[in-house]
């Protein structure tokens, strides 16, 4: 490629807006059709423990003596069952996403 191909090229990249976002910088935008993900509301809970027990990827964490209520962002998949079995609507699906979880530690409630 000549010089004058690749000024050209570079000049049209530097004028023209990335297809990328700067994510976590700037917030995602929601997708269509997307789940979103998991709100625990901790005033309708009962720590019955069975969106723990149900859960598929062990994300849950449900301690009814001491009423904790605990999950693993990075294990959570978004599927959503533990809103939909939860008898007190404890749980929600909301659209959006979360922070960008980096490391293994759990979300306390
Ligand atoms: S199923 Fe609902 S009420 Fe039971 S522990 Fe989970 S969030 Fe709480
Ligand atoms: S959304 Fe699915 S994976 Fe996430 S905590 Fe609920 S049941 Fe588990």
């Amino acid at each position: 490629m000549g010089y004058f191909e690749m000024s050209k090229l570079a000049l049209k990249w530097a004028l023209t807006k990335p297809p990328t976002t700067r994510y976590p910088f700037e917030p995602r935008q929601p997708i269509a059709g997307s789940r979103g993900q998991i709100v625990f509301t901790k005033d309708n809970c009962v720590y019955c423990t069975v969106c723990a027990k149900k859960c598929p990827t062990g994300a849950l964490v449900v301690n009814r003596a001491e009423k904790k209520w605990v999950i693993d962002r990075l294990r959570c998949i978004n599927c959503g069952y533990c809103a939909e079995i939860c008898p007190k609507k404890s749980l929600t699906m909301v659209e959006g996403h979360g922070s960008p979880a980096v490391t293994r530690d759990r979300e306390f409630h």
